[in-house]
């Protein structure tokens, strides 16, 4: 069959590969002219690579490892030390330990333990998501920690990833979180290893490409979808690409310029572009095809948006890879000083250190430029650091992710679009269908190959 699969993210390129295995010639469209979608690298340096947004893997993310291995690059990854910290009360306080949390002075004594014994309840015994599918991660955490363990450690940590969403997020996601990523045995309960690939994310894409290009597939970058509709006669499905540069007129497809090359046919697609760029690529036909239920669905779902400010520093700003900022007053949600995970060196001695945020759509954060950004964190950068100054940046980068965070809320499985549209071959497959687990390129690889068989499957 002729397939084309639309982004080329790691669901993308992992279907596209998939489908090629399976003996059928893929395009796949891109509308960022470079790979990865989310974990797309950018070069900081002499050629060293770097992703957009911060990037790690956890001992758990089993489907991406087996892809490096299946690659024949399974020493990309390697797996380093992680020091976490939480900032409260003025200062940042270890939290990489369960030694940490019997430390962590800000929660009481008797709130230390009962936290303490709730998680290891959880990694023990609740092996089902279902018992938590029905209430907020607030409500479980103030009934088995209280009201002091949410109000200080996990309203903050929900704050980091949901932002204003924080309280209804459902209890299902956290429970995936604690019970998946953690271990509580061996070498693990100690200290936690996190992987990162030794050259970062861009040789595994561009293995993908290579797989993808020898079964006789394009990978066309800089090249986006622009609409989807059914083929006249004969069947199928065509995709008309939009014009090169489309990336710079935003996100919505519908505001893409149609190329000049005539539509391609093809015998199926799979769609892993977010969800309303999805509902903005179809044709009035195909839409009314794939039916109002399904599209409700698409439309119920909520996105938060990730803003990421890069900093290239001359010097270390903290000790810790990743800071969970739990102090509403500053106006970002964590600190990720990546070359505290991998050793400066690797980037002929730069360091770099990511501001994040997850803001909802049409936040006044998401508008401003990178400096007017960098004066607004300035004074929360200096309370956990008050050395800081703004003369040890390098670089400044700034990125934004519109479709960065599904909304996880009580009953989200109800709500979740299935992979098939109900229109024969075509298939979507998107950081919204990953659940329990938090999404990440883990479960993007996972995901590209259920799609991959979702297509390949009878309709
Ligand atoms: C701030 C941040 C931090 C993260 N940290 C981690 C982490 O530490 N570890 C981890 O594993 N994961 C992390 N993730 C998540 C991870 O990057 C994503 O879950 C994963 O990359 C999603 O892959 P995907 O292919 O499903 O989607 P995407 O990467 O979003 O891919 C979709 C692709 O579709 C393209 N596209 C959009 N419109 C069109 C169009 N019209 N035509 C063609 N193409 C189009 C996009 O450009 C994109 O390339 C992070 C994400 C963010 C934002």
């Amino acid at each position: 069959m002729r397939l084309a699969v639309l982004g080329a993210g790691v669901a993308g390129l992992t279907a596209a590969h998939r489908l090629t295995a399976a003996g059928h010639a893929c395009d796949v469209y891109e509308r960022w002219p470079g790979l990865g979608g989310q974990a797309a690298t950018l070069d900081v340096g002499d050629g060293h690579r770097l992703e957009r947004y911060y990037h790690h893997l956890f001992t758990s993310d089993r489907d991406i490892a087996a892809l490096y291995a299946e690659l024949g690059m399974p020493a990309e990854l390697e797996w380093r030390r992680s020091s976490v910290a939480f900032f409260l009360d003025g200062r940042s306080w270890p939290f990489t330990s369960p030694a940490d949390l019997l430390r962590f002075a800000p929660l009481s004594p008797p709130s230390r333990l009962r936290m303490g014994l709730a998680v290891l309840w959880l990694q023990r015994t609740a092996h089902r998501v279902e018992p938590f599918e029905a209430e907020t991660a607030r409500a479980w955490i103030e009934r088995a920690m209280g009201g002091e363990a949410y109000q200080k450690v996990w309203g903050p940590l929900l704050r980091g990833k949901f932002g204003d969403r924080a309280d209804d997020i459902s209890m299902a996601w956290l429970w995936s979180k604690l019970t998946l990523r953690r271990q509580i045995k061996g070498a693990e309960a100690r200290e936690e290893r996190l992987g990162y690939p030794s050259r970062s994310w861009e040789p595994l894409f561009a293995a993908l490409r290579g797989s993808i290009e020898a079964g006789g597939g394009r990978v066309l970058i800089d090249r986006p979808a622009a609409r989807l509709s059914r083929a006249r006669g004969g069947g199928g499905l065509e995709v008309a690409a939009g014009a090169e540069g489309s990336f710079r007129r935003g996100h919505d497809p519908r505001r893409f310029t149609v190329g000049a090359e005539a539509a391609e046919r093809y015998d199926g697609v799979v769609a892993t572009v977010p969800n309303d760029v999805f509902r903005g690529l179809l044709d009035d036909e195909l839409a009314g095809a794939i039916g109002g239920g399904y599209l409700a669905r698409l439309a119920g779902i909520e996105y938060h948006t990730a803003l990421c400010l890069l900093l290239e520093l001359d010097r270390r700003f903290s000790p810790f890879y990743w800071t969970n900022v739990a102090d509403r007053a500053l106006p970002f949600v964590g600190l990720i000083e990546h070359t505290n995970l991998v050793e400066p060196a690797r980037y002929g001695g730069r360091r770099f250190l990511y501001v994040a945020n997850y803001l909802a759509p049409g936040h006044e954060l998401l508008s401003l430029e990178p400096d007017d950004l960098l004066a607004r964190y300035l004074p929360g950068l200096r309370r956990v650091n008050p050395a800081f100054d703004p003369s040890w940046i390098r670089a400044l980068r700034l990125f934004r992710e519109p479709a960065a965070q599904p909304i996880v809320t009580v009953g989200y499985r109800e709500r979740i679009p299935p992979l098939r549209t109900g229109v024969p071959g075509l298939v979507l497959a998107n950081t919204t269908q990953i659940y329990p687990e938090d999404r990440g390129t883990n479960y993007a690889v996972r995901l590209g190959g259920e799609a991959a068989r979702a297509l390949l499957a009878a309709p």
